[in-house]
C-alpha cells in the first residue's frame, strides 16, 4: 500500500496515479510533514457578516419637512419691520421654500417700512 502525498487516501502498490486526486507522484508511503491532512479543513477566520447591524449606529430618522411650516415664525416679522430691506429679501428667497417665514417676513418689512415712513412725516411736521 501506499499513501497519496497529496490527498492521503491509500493507493495500491501498482497503481501510479492516485485515483482520488489524479496525483502523478506516489514515490512517498507516507504523508510529507506539512502536507494538507485529509479530513475537515479547518474554517477560515471569521469574517465581518456584511448586512450585519451596526450597533451604536444613528438610526436615519423621518425627514423633516420644512415646507409643510406654513405658519412662519413670527421672529422673522420682527426683524422684518425693524430692517424692511432684510424682509422683503428673506420673502423672495423663501418664498418658493418655506411660504410662512416668507409672508412673515414680507409683512414685517411691510409693516415696518410704513410704521418707518408715519414716523419720519410725524417728525418731519
Ligand atoms: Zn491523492
Amino acid at each position: 500500500m501506499k499513501v497519496c502525498n497529496m490527498c492521503g487516501s491509500q493507493v495500491a502498490d501498482n497503481v501510479t496515479v492516485c485515483p482520488n486526486c489524479g496525483n502523478p507522484n506516489l514515490g512517498v508511503s507516507q504523508p510529507m510533514p506539512g502536507a494538507p491532512v485529509p479530513g475537515p479543513q479547518p474554517m477560515p477566520p471569521q469574517q465581518p457578516m456584511p448586512g450585519q447591524p451596526m450597533y451604536g449606529a444613528p438610526m436615519p430618522g423621518p425627514m423633516v419637512q420644512q415646507v409643510s411650516n406654513d405658519k412662519g415664525n413670527f421672529g422673522w416679522a420682527v426683524l422684518g419691520f425693524f430692517i424692511p430691506i432684510v424682509g422683503w429679501i428673506l420673502y423672495f428667497v423663501w418664498k418658493n421654500t418655506k411660504p410662512g417665514d416668507a409672508k412673515m417676513a414680507g409683512i414685517g418689512g411691510i409693516v415696518g417700512f410704513c410704521f418707518n415712513f408715519i414716523v419720519l412725516l410725524t417728525s418731519s411736521l
